[in-house]
């Protein structure tokens, strides 16, 4: 018997894959594309995954290693799901075996053997007596258990992790369970096919005309490759629409993809869902366990989830019956990971949608500009969404002039005013400062001494609770020094404002209102973000502080004046991309006014009410905006209308990321351009300094071309053994 060679995928930053030999004693049955075998790698041992079961050896044979062990387990990857990640990689130019590691949940990259315990879900108690007295005390005692409980009995299995990230504690599960109305079962892990009643029509909105016609445009497209922009305001409808386009889709027995930036923040969302249909929904986010994780990625697999709802890097999940994709709020600019495997969940779902031929729906309120082109140049189905669904109004964005205005804690006294008049009408407040800590610095107020970090050259940020400087870039930490240390005195003071400075001026200010500060220092501990949300929703605060967190997706009806202090940064960044960012975060932050029937208000503070991306802004709206700003970029030759890689370098000088960068230069490439090598707009950061080069060209094939080419100079590049250096093609945020 000829001796059998296959290819592996393995976990190395290198970019080939690697041949190994099967040795007789494993070759039955025939290995398949897509197992996972542990193969012997340097002084290690990895898993590689199976990329060609029939490969020729171009190695001498003596050199070649025998695979150590097959994995006979349920967990081997489908062919169709090696070719996408293959297509990925290449997309990427990425190492092909760091892509797979990325894309496979963490147990599976590990050699061990898996047990994972059968899958449970919780169900409601058939009652032996008549329930209605308990039931009616528990909708008046305990109205979150009732809600609880109304939920689990409309399914026929739900799970745990389905109710904890739906916001529910153990504890009120507990409670149902020691009433005896819910119990805990395993669940049959089979395919999952449509019933009766796994849609709930009462839940079923009717829906408007301009909705009907996109549903239907969905599903006229299904079992094709089609993409679809649904463009409109939060509020008018879009989550109505991605439901009904799934109702067929689900009723063919075929499996839904829902991507969304968080879910954890936004379980409304999710609640949509589960009300709607009663099919298994698997759910992939941040807060799941490794075990966790891998079942939804089993479930997916096997066929038995009908929907999986998850975040970027649900887009690599199993699914072997997939009809339909979902990309909610397709601007997010969190669906690119920012480091090593640097993909866009968004663009990498349209080529998985193209590859399966099935249609994938983008959903906004702000299109990113490279999809709004791609929808005016016909690329896609545009539908725009005009008006909102439901009795609520937009609300009215106001600049205010800075300049012009008696400033107290970051506030003017036109915000003042109207937040008091907002409170005296038991309404609430949600102000938006886009800087956590107390102060972004302090200093010495008689030398001007600044507490700077010295491996990233920019200032400490004050944390007053914790009495500590943290560096926002690297994270090390310093405590406040007692003294300045240039110049002896002891008058060192905070400078400028941060969230948790706001909080503790606001008690000062409104000492009648309860304020809750929602970033990512108060939100550290696990399921702290779900209880404060709950207490805004409970209306326990009136006043909110937050981050940029807050902007995405919650629904807080009585939230009716929302503020955004300070917007001025984004005027003035060399990042081109700044103001479309802007736009569109005061756009989704304006969507979180009024919108129950309360008619909403946001204001903007600004030095620069006359800037004129601001007018625009505010008087045209986004969609005016934005074909402006399109325009722009049209004449200065940008993307979306040409394309870019971004390499950056970097090392513990700064010559030598600029000379790795320079000489790459040197050849011209075809089709393509260089811009750079240029200090990074932050060039020092964890005691490293940053460099980057721009590679653009006008067509794709170009720059791709380029790409491979330069990929082919670097192991030549006399500089390269003295840097750190990564690609990142389609770059969005030039800042890192
Ligand atoms: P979006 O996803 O665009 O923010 P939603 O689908 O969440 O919009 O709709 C916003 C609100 O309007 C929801 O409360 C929803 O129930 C309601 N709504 C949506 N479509 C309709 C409709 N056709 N008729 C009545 N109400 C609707
Ligand atoms: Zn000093
Ligand atoms: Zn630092």
């Amino acid at each position: 018997m000829p001796e059998q060679y296959i290819q592996v995928a393995i976990p190395v930053p290198m970019r080939q894959l690697f041949t190994y030999r099967v040795p007789e004693a494993l070759s039955s049955p025939a290995i398949k594309v897509g197992e996972r075998v542990a193969v012997s790698f340097g002084p290690r041992k990895v898993i590689g995954i199976v990329i060609d079961a029939q490969a020729q050896c171009d190695f001498e044979i003596s050199k070649v290693k025998d695979i150590t062990t097959r994995l006979n387990d349920n967990f081997n990857l489908s062919q169709s799901l090696v070719s996408f990640l293959q297509l990925c990689a290449h997309y990427y130019h990425h190492p092909v075996g760091d892509v797979f590691q990325q894309a496979l949940p963490i147990l599976l990259r590990k050699i061990e053997n898996i047990t994972l315990s059968p899958p449970m879900v919780w169900q409601a108690q058939c009652p032996s007596e008549d329930n209605s007295d308990l039931l009616a005390k528990l909708e008046k005692k305990a109205a979150k258990q009732f809600a609880l409980y109304q939920i689990i009995n409309n399914h026929n299995g739900i799970s745990w992790v389905e109710l904890r990230t739906l916001g529910y504690s153990k504890a009120q599960l507990n409670a149902l369970q020691s009433k005896a109305l819910i119990i805990e079962k395993e669940q049959v892990a089979s395919q999952y096919t449509w019933q009766e009643n796994t849609l709930n029509q009462a839940d079923r909105l009717v829906l408007s005309s301009e909705q009907a016609i996109i549903v239907s445009a969905i599903n006229h497209s299904l079992a094709q490759f089609s993409c679809h922009l649904i463009d409109g305001v939060t509020g008018s409808g879009k989550t109505e629409v991605y439901l009904q386009s799934m109702e067929e889709v689900l009723a063919n027995n075929q499996q839904v993809l829902v991507i969304v930036p968080e879910i954890g923040l936004t379980p409304q969302t999710l609640n949509r869902f589960e009300q709607r249909f009663n099919v298994p929904i698997a759910l992939h986010h941040s807060g799941l366990n490794d075990k966790e994780r891998l079942a939804t990625w089993l479930s997916a697999q096997q066929g038995s989830a009908a929907i999986v709802i998850g975040t970027r890097s649900a887009v690599f999940t199993p699914l072997h019956r997939l009809g339909l994709i979902i990309i909610d709020e397709e601007h997010d600019s969190s669906l690119k990971q920012q480091d090593s495997f640097r993909y866009h969940c968004r663009d990498m779902a349209i080529l998985r949608a193209r590859q399966l031929n099935i249609p994938i729906v983008l959903g906004t309120a702000t299109p990113s500009f490279e999809s709004l082109q791609n929808a005016l140049s016909g690329k896609y189905s545009y539908h725009q969404l005009l008006n909102r669904a439901g009795k609520s109004n937009k609300a009215k964005i106001a600049l205010i002039d800075m300049n012009q205005q008696q400033v107290e804690f970051g506030l003017s006294g036109t915000l003042k005013h109207e937040m008091k008049q907002t409170l005296a009408r038991g309404e609430q407040v949600l102000l938006f400062l886009n800087r956590r800590g107390y102060a972004p610095a302090i200093n010495c107020q008689e030398c001007h001494w600044l507490a700077e970090c010295q491996r990233c050259d920019k200032p400490y940020t004050l944390h007053q609770k914790q009495q500590l400087l943290i560096c926002h870039h690297c994270g090390s930490q310093k405590r406040i020094p007692p003294q300045c240390p240039s110049c002896g005195s002891v008058r060192i003071a905070p400078l400028g404002q941060g969230t948790e400075q706001l909080e503790s001026r606001l008690e000062e200010l409104f000492p009648e209102s309860s304020i809750v500060r929602i970033d990512r220092d108060s939100t550290r501990k696990k399921g702290e973000l779900a209880k404060l949300l709950q207490e805004v929703t409970d209306k326990k605060h009136q006043l909110l502080v937050g981050t940029q967190m807050l902007a995405k997706g919650h629904h807080f009806p009585d939230v009716t004046l929302v503020a955004v202090l300070d917007v001025d940064g984004a005027l003035f960044s060399f990042d081109f991309r700044a103001s479309e960012q802007m736009a569109q975060l005061l756009i989704q932050v304006a969507g979180r006014a009024g919108r129950a029937s309360k008619p909403g208000k946001v204001l903007v503070q600004s030095n620069f009410v006359d800037h004129p991306l601001l007018q625009d802004l505010v008087h045209n709206g986004y969609h005016h905006f934005a074909h402006q700003a399109l325009t722009e970029r049209k004449q200065a030759l940008l993307p979306p209308f040409t394309f870019q890689a971004l390499l950056r370098a970097d090392a513990n000088y700064p010559s030598y990321p600029e000379k790795f960068l320079r000489a790459l230069t040197q050849r011209r490439l075809e089709g393509c351009e260089f811009a750079g090598p240029v200090p990074a707009a932050m060039e020092k950061k964890a005691g490293k300094f940053r460099y980057h080069l721009i590679i653009q060209a006008k067509s794709r094939k170009d720059l791709h071309r380029a790409i491979l080419q330069l990929l082919i100079q670097i192991p030549n590049n006399e500089w390269q053994g003295k840097v750190r250096w990564s690609l990142d093609i389609d770059p969005i945020d030039l800042n890192w």
